[in-house]
């Protein structure tokens, strides 16, 4: 094997654990979180679900009954037309990362607060930072896929209209291929124009399947080239 074609090994810069193993670890941290009044309603946290080495990672607002009950994120109705549109675009679920802006279930399903939100950035960003330098190589493309406002509002630090945004390639702390757009539950309200918010997705869903070079997909509008480099300088995002 020429050294060019070596895999890459997976580990921290500065260190030399796994990345895996360090997810875990940040997973049994937030497990123990009693950062927010969140910690004392819950169940039980809810990290991730899926391929920590996928080039996509979806993240949604915070847990629902579902997820709260079983402990993995986007097990309820919202998540299987997740699936089910991630699929239709023509990326493999198994071929997915998808995770929560928080860990734990807001009562009755309410949105989570900022200050819960902020108690859990320290969690999101982490996770952020190991699932985008857990890919195979530095030049894998990485592109985090931000459902709904809380998502988009938190990852991009910008109050936004998700009406007006979505759809438009932007960058998460300058450095990773974000593509925001609405959240599956939205897309389960009874509402006039549903089926054209559900075009929306799906075309965003096309946008991202695009850039990946999946083949089939449509090509998407111009984005910033601009891809994380694992490990440089400044580079926890
Ligand atoms: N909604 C979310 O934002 N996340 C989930 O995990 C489930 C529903």
């Amino acid at each position: 094997m020429q050294p060019e074609q070596r895999p890459i090994p997976q580990r921290q810069m500065g260190s030399h654990r796994p990345l895996p193993l360090l997810m875990r670890n940040l997973q049994k941290r937030v497990a123990r979180c009693s950062r927010c009044e969140l910690s004392q309603t819950r169940q039980r946290t809810v990290f991730a679900r899926g391929n920590l080495q996928a080039s996509v990672c979806f993240v949604g607002e915070a847990p629902g009954a579902q997820e709260d009950a079983q402990g993995k994120p986007f097990v309820g109705r919202a998540g299987r037309l997740l699936d089910e549109m991630i699929e239709k675009a023509g990326l493999p679920v198994a071929e997915a990362y998808f995770c929560n802006i928080v860990k734990c279930r807001p009562p009755d399903n309410r949105r989570p607060r900022p200050p819960e939100v902020v108690a859990c950035g320290d969690h999101l960003h982490e996770q952020l930072s190991i699932w985008s330098r857990s890919l195979p190589t530095p030049a894998s493309k990485r592109i985090i896929v931000a459902l709904g406002k809380t998502a988009i509002e938190t990852l991009l630090g910008a109050r936004v209209d998700v009406g007006d945004l979505r759809g438009q390639w932007k960058l998460y702390r300058g450095r990773v291929l974000l593509m925001p757009t609405y959240h599956p539950s939205f897309l389960l309200r009874p509402f006039k124009s549903q089926q054209r918010s559900r075009q929306q997705v799906a075309d965003d869903l096309q946008r991202v399947v695009a850039e990946l070079g999946i083949a089939g997909a449509s090509s998407g509008p111009a984005k910033p080239a601009l891809y994380v480099i694992p490990g440089g300088r400044g580079s926890t995002p």
